[in-house]
């Protein structure tokens, strides 16, 4: 039952924090829900779920016009820049941002709308070939021209670490997002420096990567099951 699963996670939100000495209320569950149908996103929903996140727009497009309410959404896809424009008019965060010229697509499309727009910049810090992300040594310079050229809402950084069947083997890589995050707070390159997002971990290594930092975790599998 998704209501179980969702009550264990929370859980488990709850015990990783407060090994961690932290308050369970600065991590946020975003619910995965690429490929669950809207049945079982409404079961969540109804069990007091209230953020989801999408990888693909058109599934995301149907989604979100039918569940309707006070229900928030994170795009985690991979993001085209001719895409962006449909993005920016769906969502209010996007995680996924690692180059200037989706962040400018994203700000002309939220300016249009009159939109504050919030991102995550993704990082890829186990510098994969076949990954999305800025490697960490140029997100100083990307940072730097998101926020002279864009009135985008810099939030944090996003990422997803090499796979790995062992959530320890995820750590060091959660570890580094947050050396990172803190050196570009101390260089102020985020929209609120006191208060900077890390979104990491995932079915396999939220509470590892709660322990490492994360304020939101995206978790799929493990809230709704197998995606086959
Ligand atoms: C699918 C996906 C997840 C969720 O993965 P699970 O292992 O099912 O929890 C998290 N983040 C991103 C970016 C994804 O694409």
């Amino acid at each position: 039952m998704i209501s179980d699963n969702l009550r264990q996670i929370k859980a488990n939100i709850a015990t990783a924090a407060n090994k961690a000495g932290r308050d369970p209320q600065t991590v946020k569950l975003v619910a995965v829900s690429k490929y669950v149908p809207i049945e079982r996103i409404q079961e969540a929903v109804d069990a007091g779920q209230r953020l989801f996140g999408e990888n693909y727009l058109q599934e995301a497009a149907e989604k979100i016009e039918r569940l309707q309410g006070d229900i928030s959404w994170h795009f985690i896809g991979h993001l085209q820049s001719n895409k962006a424009k449909q993005a920016a008019s769906l969502f209010p965060m996007v995680e996924t941002v690692d180059r200037l010229k989706i962040a400018r697509a994203l700000d002309n499309q939220a300016s249009q709308l009159g939109k504050e727009l919030s991102i995550l910049i993704q990082v890829n810090v186990g510098r994969e070939a076949q990954k999305s992300g800025v490697l960490p040594e140029e997100a100083p310079t990307l940072l730097r021209a998101i926020q002279a050229e864009t009135n985008l809402k810099v939030c944090g950084l996003m990422t997803m670490p090499p796979f790995f069947d062992a959530p320890e083997k995820s750590r060091p890589f959660f570890r580094q997002l947050k050396e990172l995050a803190d050196e570009l707070a101390s260089k102020r390159l985020f929209t609120d420096n006191s208060h900077v997002e890390l979104s990491m971990g995932m079915s396999g290594d939220y509470e590892v990567a709660i322990e490492e930092g994360a304020t939101i975790v995206r978790v799929g599998t493990a809230l709704f099951g197998s995606r086959m």
